[in-house]
């Protein structure tokens, strides 16, 4: 397992802009990565295709943006206050902390002994205000779903749904983890897009199964390979205590396989425990039956790092193609974070290099994920954008120009799988793209 790759993919991804170590210049700060040019492009393609497929494209679910920091009664009702916690272990010796879980009886780094386990909890607690003191005390949220069940009662009084619905939100969440690692895998600031599915209790097998599909479908939409993604059906006794069934979607990462999503049917445990925190009706009235109940949950929860490193293992690609071994990102079009390279034969021809302007800026109305190229030799440039997972390159040449009248206005297109190339009409490449 342990082939290099992960390292391979990490030094990728700084050398070609896509994810930088945070504050790197002040020596880092555990646990926080910052996203380049292309990470920036590839992380929100992953979010705009999400938002399209399950808020965009339904007519069964409403969007949120919620705020970060929240009334600190949010997270007490939720249970985070006194529950969100991972078992902490010190060794005596070295001093260092790790997950209790996660490490054997002994210290690893120096085989000291451990102290006692204690809690800790995981939210990052700020203040709010100028003033000191309990009633100000604030935490940057540790999951986007709080943000959601305060603002069931806005959504079912601005727009009167009728359920199941859902109300989806992405956005960042922090978590101060005792042991971050394995790059954007465990980050201490990371991004969620979750969704939170109201059902009658009745219905809740079947949203279930609706939403199980779902996550399949995006892995497959943002091209993460379907062989490498298992489901685990979570057992009885590892449940939370409210959730009657959960399936953690576990991805075969170079360092092993671990959970890239969740979903879990919460069933009506956080709504009943806002409302009774918060004192107001969080219940639902069905026109259809003239009943009121409080709905249940099905809640399906996306990591983006961890959709953003599951795409990145799954292109990562080494092959060999014109006898020479190459390094390449086999996205899917719909993430790559550039669709096309455009570039003029020559550099130094005015005249190409205006008709591959031409060109270069024809397909950015159609797609602004095209990138301009006239640097070094044409398979240098080819190279370059393999590596960045560009899907395909355009050279503007003499034939362009009409230097052989049979393929004037036409370009060479070439694939960055196959290596293969082959003549295309002007007008011809924005289907192809
Ligand atoms: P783990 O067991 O790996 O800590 P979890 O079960 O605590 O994860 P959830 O609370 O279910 O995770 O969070 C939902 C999703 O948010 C996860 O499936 C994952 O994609 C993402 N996520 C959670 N914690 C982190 C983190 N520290 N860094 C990056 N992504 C995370």
């Amino acid at each position: 397992m342990n082939d290099g790759r992960m390292e391979k993919i990490v030094s990728l991804a700084k050398r070609r802009g896509f994810v930088y170590q945070g504050s790197e210049i002040y020596g880092g700060l555990a646990g926080t990565w910052d996203y380049g040019p292309l990470g920036v492009e590839l992380k929100n393609n992953v979010k705009q295709l999400w938002w399209r497929m399950f808020v965009q494209d339904r007519d069964d679910m409403f969007g949120v943006d919620a705020a970060i920091l929240m009334n600190a009664e949010v997270w007490k009702a939720s249970g985070h206050v006194d529950g969100f916690q991972d078992p902490l272990v010190e060794c005596k010796k070295c001093k260092r902390r790790f997950r209790a879980d996660q490490v054997g009886e002994n210290c690893p780094e120096c085989s000291g002994d451990f102290g006692e386990v204690r809690q800790f909890n995981m939210m990052f607690q700020t203040q709010v205000g100028a003033t000191d003191g309990e009633g100000t005390v604030s935490y940057l949220r540790p999951e986007t779903a709080g943000g959601i069940f305060v603002n069931f009662k806005n959504v079912v009084d601005s727009f009167h749904p009728k359920l199941p619905f859902g109300v989806a939100q992405i956005g960042k969440a922090f978590r101060n983890e005792i042991a971050p690692r394995d790059f954007v895998f465990r980050s201490r600031e990371f991004e969620q897009m979750e969704v939170e599915y109201f059902v009658s209790e009745g219905e809740w097998e079947s949203a279930f199964e609706m939403w199980r599909q779902n996550v399949h479908a995006f892995n497959e939409a943002v091209g993460i390979s379907p062989g490498s993604v298992h489901e685990l059906e979570v057992p009885d006794g590892d449940r939370a205590h409210y959730s009657k069934r959960t399936i953690d979607f576990e991805f075969d990462f170079p360092f092993g396989r671990k959970e890239l999503y969740g979903l879990a049917y919460r069933t009506d445990f956080d709504l009943t425990a806002h409302a009774a925190a918060s004192r107001v009706d969080l219940s639902y009235l069905d026109d259809s039956t003239s009943e009121r109940f409080v709905p249940h949950v099905i809640e399906p929860s996306f990591g983006v790092d961890r959709t953003v490193l599951a795409i990145l293992s799954s292109a990562y690609t080494e092959d060999e193609l014109g006898g020479e071994t190459r390094t390449y990102l086999k996205f899917n079009k719909n993430v790559a974070p550039i669709k096309a390279a455009v570039f003029p034969l020559l550099k130094n021809k005015p005249e190409l290099v205006a008709k591959a302007r031409e060109v270069y800026l024809a397909l950015k109305k159609l797609t602004p994920q095209i990138m301009w190229d006239d640097n070094g030799n044409i398979g240098k440039r080819y190279r370059r954008q393999d590596e960045i997972g560009t899907p395909v390159c355009i050279t503007i040449d003499f034939d362009t120009l009409g230097e052989n009248p049979d393929l004037i206005d036409t370009v060479t297109l070439r694939d960055r799988d196959t290596g293969e190339q082959e003549r295309v009409a002007i007008p011809d490449l924005f289907s192809r793209i």
